[in-house]
């Protein structure tokens, strides 16, 4: 049997039902007014029901398996939430077409909540791109698995990016077994993932956060000058920035540090770096190193991250770190 097989399928259904539960809450919960009120609820719900539904598919398939998920349930616990709680476990009550218990719900979350080490576990953002959740717009569900510090495979779910069969794709990929692209809806197989070859890196297009906060964008607009770059930034939420670089909608994708002190999530990575690698890119952090999972729930060693189609990303590093001043 191939390699990872029982893995890559257990995540992919798992990863297709927590975007089931995602995009039913975003169409439901997400008007006009919860932008206008900087009301959290409806990501709030969806991240919880989410990462408890990737957990209990998991748990269901792979019991032995760790995750290390973004969320914990303390908050969803306290006593004064009841009303979260209960719209939590509507919503995963829905996607299980069953009756769910809240402590059961409780429990489905807090399997997300083992530590990272330098063995094999899961990481799980179960909503990535919380804002883009709440404008409407983009977001992802991120499942990474990791082996001694590497990412070995990586699904990521896109319900808001636009393929062949309407709305929704899913992006997979296992080490050495290339990347493909799937409807999110339905059962299929996919199809493989290339990047798009560009010859020089003044011919790319580049993609970054739609949140200055996240990525330093007069930095990356600094960066793309000094590579000749001419198009406009593609700005875009999420991990679908990984997934617009696998398939060839950008070509490098540049996240400067803001901050000297802030460290970078595995869950907002693992799957990305793997998607965009299997589909022939590569992934670094903004001096050129490699992505070290091994050093619990962020990427301690690392600052940034660069990802690029391949062939340029030697040079896109040297303007950056020309830019940067190393
Ligand atoms: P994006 O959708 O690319 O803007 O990234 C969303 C992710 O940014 C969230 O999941 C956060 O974990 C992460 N994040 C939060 N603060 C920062 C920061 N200061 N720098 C980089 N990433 C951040
Ligand atoms: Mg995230």
């Amino acid at each position: 049997m191939t390699a990872y097989a029982a893995e890559l399928e257990a995540a992919l259904e798992a990863v297709r039902a927590a975007a089931r539960v995602c995009r039913a809450v975003q169409q439901r919960l997400v008007t006009a007014d919860t932008l206008e009120k900087k009301d959290k609820s409806p990501v709030t719900v969806a991240d919880f029901a989410s990462q408890a539904i990737v957990c209990q598919r998991l748990a269901g398939v792979l019991p032995e398996d760790l995750v290390v998920g973004e969320e914990d349930s303390a908050e969803l616990r306290a006593e004064d939430q009841a009303g979260l709680r209960a719209a939590v476990a509507r919503e995963v009550a829905a996607e299980v077409h069953g009756e769910v218990d809240e402590a059961t719900v409780l429990d489905w979350i807090d399997r997300g909540g083992a530590q990272a080490d330098t063995g094999r576990y899961w990481t799980l953002d179960p909503i990535d791109g919380t804002k883009g959740f709440l404008r409407g717009e983009q977001y992802a569900v991120a499942l990474g698995l990791i082996e001694n510090g590497q990412v070995v495979l990586g699904v990521l779910g896109c319900p808001n990016l636009e393929g062949h069969e309407g709305p929704g794709l899913l992006f997979s990929a296992v080490r050495g077994q290339g990347a493909r692209e799937h409807a999110l809806a339905g059962t299929g197989q996919g199809t493989p993932l290339h990047v798009a070859k560009v010859a020089t890196p003044g011919e790319a297009r580049f993609c970054e956060s739609v949140e200055s906060a996240h990525s330093d964008q007069s930095e990356s607009a600094r960066i793309a000058a000094r590579l000749g770059i001419t198009q406009e930034p593609f700005r875009i939420d999420s991990q679908c920035k990984y997934g617009a670089v696998a398939r060839g909608d950008a070509s490098i994708y540049l996240r400067m540090p803001t901050r000297k002190d802030y460290r970078e999530k595995i869950w907002d990575h693992a799957a990305g770096k793997i998607v965009v690698e299997e589909a022939g890119g590569r992934v670094t952090d903004v001096f050129g190193n490699d992505l070290d999972f091994s050093r619990g729930r962020t990427l301690e060693d690392n600052r940034g991250i660069v990802a690029t189609s391949g062939a340029i990303h030697d040079e896109v590093i040297a303007a950056v770190r020309e830019v940067r001043g190393e």
